[in-house]
């Protein structure tokens, strides 16, 4: 058993670290305040392979493992979560399209969203299902052309904002066998979207509903075959747990940094507050804690990318422990700060808000609990 990361994985672990804290640290208070990421910041990411990781390589991905990818959310994360999340969702949805695609749609969606001049949503949650996904109602009805989509998605990471929403929609019955995958493009007919939700974090990302009415999709954009939707959507999840895990993990990890260094500097009682031994306690606590996250995490990964039949619970396991894990550690880390980690200019109140939605979307950590028990219950 080798727990050393290769050099290779080094070397991408650096990359995304380098091009973070050059490119993404700098800004991202006020892309925060702005509501938005320029959309000039993708493509530099696309140029880095960021924008297809675990695209296969024929298809002009980077062909990486999950294992690799995780360093890549880990160390985008330390410079800014909302950022490194949106990226997991843009590589989450251009993995469906290779896996399961036609040639045709490969073909068509996949070079431009691997160079990240198209930026991909994925649309599952509905305003009455979120956790109950395969309740989904949006409609998909056929035509001689396609489909022709009615319905509402809610909570759309990208909606009004993104170039494609990987989106499912109900071509059959009810239930998860009733459900496709289809991809819509921007400025279909019948596509339009709600008001920005004012969120708590993940404040740069527009949230957005996503409504089609009406809206015609050819059938070419049908990803994979019909009544297999729910399925790819899980898959999808699966990976993209890990993703989310990987961004909690990066940006407690720059939290304890910081914290660090400040209470080396913050001076109190007539001594720097690192040298009370209460609060070196939880400094090496969390360190441990992080560091536990972390080899679960790389562990979870391995196993989905070794196929092992257990993958999807420890993905499930990974998503709960490190998000919750990472949520502790840079709320703690706030309280080192005293007032001042309460204070934008610190950064870590912007952390805390961040980290906290990593324990609803992507399946909420009772449904990660759900999974697990399942799992368990079924040995
Ligand atoms: C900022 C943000 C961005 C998002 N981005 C996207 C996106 O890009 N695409 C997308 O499709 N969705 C997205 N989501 C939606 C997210 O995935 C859902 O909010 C999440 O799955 C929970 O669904 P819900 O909000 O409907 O909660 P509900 O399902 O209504 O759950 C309410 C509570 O009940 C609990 N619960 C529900 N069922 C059970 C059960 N069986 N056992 C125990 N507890 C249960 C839940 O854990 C939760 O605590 C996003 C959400 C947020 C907040």
């Amino acid at each position: 058993m080798d727990f050393a990361l290769s050099e290779e994985q080094t070397a991408i672990f650096d990359m995304a670290h380098g091009f973070g804290q050059e490119a993404i640290a700098p800004n991202a208070r006020q892309w925060e305040a702005e509501g938005t990421i320029p959309k000039d910041l993708w493509p530099q990411l696309g140029a880095l392979g960021f924008g297809g990781l675990y695209v296969s390589e024929e298809a002009g991905g980077a062909g990486l493992t999950r294992l690799d990818a995780t360093l890549v959310f880990e160390a985008l994360s330390m410079a800014c979560p909302s950022v490194a999340a949106f990226l997991s969702i843009h590589n989450m949805c251009a993995r469906m399209i290779d896996a399961y695609g036609s040639e045709d749609l490969k073909g068509r969606v996949l070079p431009g969203a691997v160079a990240m001049t198209t930026v991909l949503s994925y649309c599952l949650t509905e305003p009455g299902s979120g956790s109950d996904a395969a309740a989904l109602k949006t409609r998909a009805e056929k035509t001689n052309e396609g489909y022709r989509l009615t319905g509402t998605k809610a909570f759309i990471s990208g909606g009004g904002y993104s170039d494609g929403y990987v989106t499912m929609v109900r071509t059959g019955v009810d239930g998860p066998k009733g459900i496709s995958t289809v991809y819509v493009e921007a400025g279909s007919d019948g596509l339009s979207f709600g008001g920005l939700e004012d969120k708590m974090g993940w404040k740069s990302q527009p949230t957005r509903q996503v409504q089609f009415d009406a809206c015609p999709v050819p059938h070419g954009n049908l990803v994979g075959t019909e009544g297999d939707g729910f399925k790819y959507a899980m898959a999808g999840l699966d990976g993209g747990r890990l993703n989310i895990a990987a961004c909690s993990l990066g940006a407690a990890q720059q939290a304890l940094t910081q914290t660090l260094q400040y209470m080396g500097e913050r001076q109190a009682f007539g001594q720097s507050i690192d040298r009370f031994q209460a609060l070196q306690f939880r400094l090496a606590d969390m360190e441990t804690d992080l560091q536990a996250a972390r080899i679960f995490l790389r562990q979870a990964a391995w196993k989905l990318d070794t196929g092992a039949p257990d993958a999807t619970a420890f993905c499930a396991m990974a998503k709960k422990l490190v998000t919750e894990t990472g949520s502790r550690v840079a709320d703690m880390c706030l309280q080192l700060h005293g007032g001042y980690g309460y204070l934008a200019d610190y950064g870590v109140e912007k952390t805390v808000r961040d980290l906290r939605v990593h324990q609803i979307l992507e399946g909420t950590n009772e449904i990660m609990r759900l999974i697990v028990a399942r799992h368990l219950l079924s040995r």
